[in-house]
């Protein structure tokens, strides 16, 4: 009787050491949430936001963050700021 008790727990120990490897493997293959992808961005001349540099206006001055800013730029002609 204490033989086979002593099996009993032997195999019950197996069955808990097999199926915490199986969860722990199973943990492993999950898959990490995916981090946002990084953008470049561009500071733009004129006010200095930074914008997504497919988002932002390119001139050949510099990068602007709007259409706006862009002419307002061209029309000062000198940065007054800088
Ligand atoms: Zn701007």
């Amino acid at each position: 009787m204490g033989l086979r008790t002593l099996l009993f727990l032997f195999a019950l120990g197996l069955v808990y050491l097999a199926l915490r490897n199986y969860l722990g493997r199973g943990k492993t293959l999950d898959k990490q949430p995916r981090t946002p992808a990084f953008r470049k961005t561009l500071r733009c001349d004129h006010c200095g936001t930074h914008v997504p540099s497919e988002e932002a206006v390119k001139t050949a001055s510099g990068s602007l963050c709007c259409p706006e800013h862009a002419t307002a730029k061209e029309s000062v002609g000198v940065d007054p700021d800088d």
